[in-house]
């Protein structure tokens, strides 16, 4: 069978299936393990809150797990943004200003994703990332700085690496885990496998009220260090709590989902800024020049949003239509062209689909909706190869069970039997559609 993604942790490796007794050694073993293991690091002490805590997963495997799974989380959030290299310049200036103040060191780095939803995560090992939606949102740099300050805090914290001791995270093994990935940027997000849909939980997973305060505290502490009004992660957090009164849905499939806001956090936040002292920069002027170009782009993203509605609804005129105004507005987004790629070839208009993706492709060669995508229209019209070529390079950047099954059915038609049933062995382990028709396939493959 294929392991579609290296598997290097302890928690994601699944027992070797062995005989009763190597099985009950191995039993000793591990106990003998856990236990060593416990004795050993059980009592670390945290890095920024100074308490004793539980620790049974190592800084190397934070910063492993957080390198493994940056890639395959933000690429299934909409990717990165690549239109403003300026901006993503500034907001790692500014990310990078704040984690200097961190009271622990981690190869932190943040992305723009390219994504509509306002909405920020870090995993464990500080990688970050902050949506394009969310920077519309605040106003100023004090504000940036808060927010990436309290997503440092919840790295250096080890706020992932905890939820994942206490065993909050499902166990998803190789299931799609669509239910808590924001999908509305990618039709695949829920056909991820195995180790890639670790990270995204890890993303889009609830904090606890006590990891929140925590996280805002520090992360307040932080901004204010790097000479940031400490008042503006005050103001920030009540605009939140009033966005989140009313309902806002953006923010609560996005941002809310995983930092709920609370009166508790508000009130915490300022009696902690008046101590602090509001002075300090607050950068407003060229906060809004950075934002200006991601802010004149917003209704060509709208449109986008829309065709997408369209297209999902099976309304490909309207769908057209709308695409083709937001290609038109930014022709050098590969999303765009994605998207009109889906609508032209479900038309029936094959080549110029395959245009489209040709480009998309271009544009963002490493996104594995991409090629993922192209390589469906090559399926479709049965260029084999072709297809077989774009499904391995999209499981290159992130596994999914379509890529696979779509990887069984290229090399069935080109009659190597034995290499399509090992590629539909991993596609019939999915649930839903895909891992129904992998195993229809399996059985006709034997029948
Ligand atoms: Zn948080």
């Amino acid at each position: 069978m294929i392991n579609p993604t290296p598997v290097s942790h302890p928690y994601t490796r699944a027992p070797a299936a062995s005989s009763p007794a190597t099985m009950a050694g191995t039993l000793r073993t591990l106990s003998l393990w856990l236990l060593v293991l416990l004795t050993v690091t059980a009592c670390g002490v945290n890095p920024v809150t100074g308490q004793r805590e539980l620790s049974l997963i190592s800084e190397a495997e934070e910063i492993q797990l957080g390198r493994d799974n940056y890639e395959p989380t933000l690429q299934s959030q909409g990717g990165r943004y690549y239109l403003d290299p300026a901006l993503s310049d500034y907001v790692t200036s500014v990310t990078m200003k704040v984690a200097d103040h961190s009271d622990r060191d981690l190869p932190y780095e943040v992305v723009i994703i390219n994504s509509s939803v306002p909405n920020a995560w870090a995993l464990p090992g500080g990688k970050m990332a902050i949506n394009r939606g969310l920077l519309l949102e605040m106003e100023n740099e004090a504000q940036l700085a808060a927010v990436m300050g309290h997503e440092v805090v919840h790295a250096a914290a080890r706020h992932g690496a905890q939820r994942m001791q206490r065993g909050m995270l499902v166990n998803i093994g190789m299931a799609g885990v669509g239910a808590v990935l924001a999908v509305r940027d990618n039709p695949y997000a829920g056909l991820i496998l195995g180790g890639a849909a670790v990270g995204s939980q890890l993303a889009m997973a609830q904090y606890s009220r006590s990891h929140e305060l925590e996280a805002d505290e520090f992360g307040t502490r932080y901004m204010a260090k790097a000479g940031y009004d400490p008042m503006q992660a005050a103001d920030l957090q009540r605009v939140f709590l009033r966005l989140s009164e009313g309902r806002d849905t953006d923010f609560i499939s996005g941002l809310f989902q995983t930092h709920p806001p609370s009166r508790e956090r508000v009130e915490a936040n300022e009696r902690l800024a008046r101590r602090l002292g509001a002075e300090g920069r607050v950068g407003r002027e060229k906060y809004q020049e950075m934002i200006a170009g991601i802010r004149a782009q917003q209704p060509a993203y709208d449109l986008y949003e829309e065709a997408m509605r369209h297209h999902r609804g099976g309304e490909n005129d309207q769908a057209l239509s709308k695409i083709n105004q937001a290609v038109e507005k930014i022709p050098r987004e590969a999303a765009f062209l994605a998207l009109r790629g889906d609508i032209r070839q479900e038309r029936g208009d094959s080549r110029a689909a395959l245009t489209d993706y040709d480009r998309a492709v271009d544009l963002y060669p490493e996104m594995f909706s991409y090629t993922l995508g192209r390589g469906l229209v090559h399926r479709a019209n049965r260029n084999w190869a072709e297809a077989e070529r774009d499904f391995k390079r999209s499981i290159e950047s992130v596994p999914t069970s379509i890529a696979y099954l779509g990887l069984g059915d290229a090399a069935r038609e080109q009659g190597r039997r034995d290499e399509a049933r090992n590629y539909y062995q991993v596609a019939a382990q999915a649930q839903g559609d895909v891992g129904e028709s992998a195993r229809r396939r399996l059985q006709e493959l034997d029948g």
